[in-house]
């Protein structure tokens, strides 16, 4: 079997691969390609709830002209029949299937599929483990507000620990020369990070007059069994609202993977913030995923 490239985790790309990428995705901003997966089949298949995800990668791949199956999970003979995944891999790969973009519970899931899978395995997200191409539009909507990351404070804040998105971010803001600072109570910062020479902070409000960005998560309720501390504790310490929202720097953006929980992380008037850029990082998600599924199918320069 043919292995072919699939995108699993950010450290797949190396330094001039995100680059193209990065690159193709401000080109089809500007102008949309044409049918660069004409005759190519995807298949979509989430084992988790998704709308961002699961709808751009749609889009993604529509507006490429690419053949597109969403596959609904509880449809598969994998859930009923007792198909093991290797075997469900295999058969989609004989049926002439391109692309398979897969999201799961379970830590590894794509990176199994992708061992027997004649073709391209696209992560969008297993379990707390990496979720790459939201990582890539995190730092591609960075580069596009600041360009150069190099040295610019970027906190990311909340639960850290049991987010996919941090994961796979931290990794690529690491390697792009921004200052990374995970902030957050301590039962939801990996201790691993400050060995990386990631800067680990409990102190949300030290932090906020700092900041280049802030990036706020969602608490992963479904990813552990009891919340470490009360709501009304991690409000206190950790919801940005106005109060802080004046403490940064003017020129200072706030960033959310989606879905936020108002009223948790962040309160209503972080949606009126000037430097919100939430939708943005929305909108960057389609083009991101087109330069992706280019870069995989048709190679890069
Ligand atoms: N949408 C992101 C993910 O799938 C973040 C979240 O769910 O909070 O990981």
């Amino acid at each position: 079997m043919r292995i072919r490239r699939s995108l699993l985790d950010l450290d797949d790309l190396d330094a001039d691969e995100l680059a193209y990428i990065f690159e193709r995705t401000a080109a089809f901003e500007r102008k949309p390609p044409g049918p660069l997966l004409k005759g190519v089949a995807c298949v979509n298949v989430f084992f988790e709830a998704s709308t961002r995800t699961f709808t751009s990668f749609n889009l993604a791949q529509l507006r490429l002209g690419a053949d597109v199956i969403n596959l609904s999970p509880r449809d598969l003979s994998l859930s009923t029949k007792g198909e093991t995944v290797e075997d469900t891999a295999v058969t989609l790969a004989a049926m002439g299937i391109g692309v398979l973009v897969v999201r799961h519970p379970e830590v590894g899931f794509p990176q199994r599929v992708a061992m027997c899978f004649d073709g391209h395995v696209v992560n969008a997200g297993d379990g707390g483990h990496a979720h790459p191409t939201q990582a890539l539009l995190d730092i591609y909507t960075l580069i596009d507000e600041f360009r150069n990351l190099a040295n610019r404070t970027v906190a990311i804040v909340g639960d850290v620990e049991h987010s996919r998105v941090a994961h796979s971010t931290i990794r690529g803001l690491h390697r792009l020369g921004a200052k990374v600072v995970l902030v957050g109570p301590e039962s939801f910062l990996p201790a691993g990070y400050a060995r990386e020479g990631v800067v680990v902070e409990r102190d949300f409000d030290a932090i906020l007059p700092h900041a280049d960005a802030v990036v706020l998560l969602r608490i992963q309720r479904e990813r552990f069994a009891e919340m470490p501390m009360t709501d009304e504790e991690y409000i206190a310490g950790y919801r940005l609202d106005e109060r802080r929202l004046q403490t940064l720097r003017p020129e200072a953006i706030v960033m959310h993977p989606g879905p936020y929980n108002r009223g948790m992380e962040l309160d209503e008037s972080v949606l009126d913030y000037a430097g919100w850029r939430y939708l943005k990082q929305v909108r960057n998600g389609v083009c991101i995923r087109m330069a992706v599924l280019d870069f995989l199918v048709n190679g890069g320069r």
